[in-house]
């Protein structure tokens, strides 16, 4: 298959118009980011520029190990947790 240009990986897919709520969404010509509604015969883009970061990131997970022994030292269970090397 021959395409005119090249398909644009970053373009992303809106499923209603920003403006009109319409779903009658086509790719537009203008620009490698541009759909056209054909209700409201608006053209607008859709990018995705990045991920902000979290002001607080939660803390990274324990292991399945970790939590178990904490889980059992917390409860009392001394006798089975692993000894520390
Ligand atoms: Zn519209």
């Amino acid at each position: 298959m021959r395409f005119r240009r090249e398909p644009n990986a970053n373009r992303n897919f809106p499923t209603h118009c920003p403006y009109c709520a319409g779903e009658a969404l086509f790719p537009d010509a203008t620009s490698d980011f541009a759909w056209k509604c054909t209700e409201c015969l608006r053209i607008f883009e859709v990018k995705f520029y990045g991920q902000d970061a979290p002001d607080h990131a939660p803390a990274p997970a324990k292991s399945t190990e970790q939590a178990l022994q904490e889980s059992l030292a917390r409860h009392g269970h001394v006798a089975v947790l692993r000894k520390e090397k």
